[in-house]
């Protein structure tokens, strides 16, 4: 289907004026400047930070798109992938008459996000194997969908979406597909922005908070057509991403081996914490994981949740969540962090085993 991008953006930011800034009318590196307003003496602390940053990130964008393989022009950079979330909402939704499906049990800011812009959900759940229910997600789209959200390893299930049928999803879809690759840096699949170029609704969103270890710093990535990247630069905050951040990521990225080290690591504990969980009796079961967490189901989430508390090891109960019944998520720690979590498992494995007799 041909996908319009002018179609569906809402009418007044089509026409919207944006905010101009002192760095945008003016953006040569050299010069006095004396045309924003900031302090020209200096920081009290010892890095200047007196200057405001470049609003499109040019530097990092560069060296950010020769790992990724993907243009400069295709990359939007957000104060997370949340921000990304968000500015799609916004762009593409008109409150209170358009709708975006959602699959759950998935990713909670989707939702979030939907409700803080009084935009529609229509939810379409996994199948039971964690999969898309591509005939239901075919029957909920109508005239005022505007946004698939597929997250894709899926958090919280932890698997990989069938790759053939997210295409089949974006093909047969007018609006926006997103696909939200938080974990891909942990899986064998290859990231969509390989699509993007033949699917041009796909908008691919990564992130720095995972594998990359920088959580803190509050970046996320969402690659797409240039058209979609220009209406996204358009409406953010002009300085969305600090200084602080530019620099430091522009220095992780010449690191980027030691990811690839890091991802290594946490897939060999994941892999050891697998085995390990999967011998406890009270685990039913672990679901095979492409993230860097385990979905296991327990004969009594609540219980060992608090139990697990009380020895001050805090794993995410997901047992009130669709499809995931008696559910805990626990991410992949350290060798010596998912020690602690097998003995106070085993702990809780032989109270109960007492308990019992
Ligand atoms: C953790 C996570 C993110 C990351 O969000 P940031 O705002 O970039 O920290 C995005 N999507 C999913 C599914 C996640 O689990």
């Amino acid at each position: 289907m041909a996908f319009e991008v002018e179609k569906l953006l809402r009418p007044h930011i089509a026409s919207l004026l944006p905010y101009s800034s002192a760095r945008d009318e003016y953006s040569g590196t050299e010069g006095v400047f004396l045309d924003a307003n900031e302090n020209p003496i200096g920081s009290i602390t010892q890095e200047s930070f007196n200057r405001y940053p470049d609003p499109y990130q040019r530097e990092l964008k560069e060296d950010l798109g020769r790992i990724k393989s993907v243009p400069p022009s295709h990359i939007f950079l957000g104060n997370g992938s949340d921000e990304a979330i968000d500015l799609l909402f916004r762009a593409f939704c008109n409150p209170g008459m358009d709708n975006v499906i959602l699959l759950p049990p998935t990713y909670g800011m989707y939702e979030v996000s939907a409700n803080i812009n009084n935009v529609n959900i229509q939810k379409v759940p996994l199948t039971r194997d964690f999969q898309l229910d591509i005939k239901g997600i075919k029957n909920a789209i109508n005239e005022f969908t505007k946004i698939i959200f597929i997250c894709s390893p899926n958090n919280p299930t932890g698997n990989k979406m069938r790759r053939e049928d997210i295409l089949q999803v974006a093909k047969c879809f007018e609006g926006l597909v997103v696909v939200d690759e938080a974990y891909i840096d942990f899986s064998d699949e290859a990231s969509f922005t390989e699509e993007m170029e033949n699917y041009q609704n796909l908008v691919v969103l990564q992130t720095f908070s995972k594998a990359w270890g920088l959580a803190s710093l509050r970046l996320g990535m969402a690659y797409a057509a240039p058209q979609i990247v220009s209406i996204l630069n358009k409406i953010k905050p002009p300085y969305n991403i600090s200084g602080l951040t530019q620099k430091t990521v522009l220095a992780a990225l010449m690191n980027y081996g030691r990811v690839k080290d890091m991802v290594r690591e946490i897939l060999s504990n994941r892999e050891e914490l697998n085995a390990k969980l999967k011998d406890l009796p009270v685990v039913m079961k672990v679901y095979p994981s492409d993230a860097n967490f385990l979905l296991v189901k327990v004969m009594d989430p609540k219980r060992i949740y608090e139990f697990l508390v009380e020895k001050k090891i805090i794993v995410r109960d997901r047992s009130k969540v669709t499809l995931c019944e008696n559910c805990l998520r626990i991410t992949v720690g350290t060798w010596e962090e998912n020690k602690a979590l097998i003995a106070a498992m085993n702990d809780y494995q032989s109270i109960t085993a007492k308990a019992q007799k």
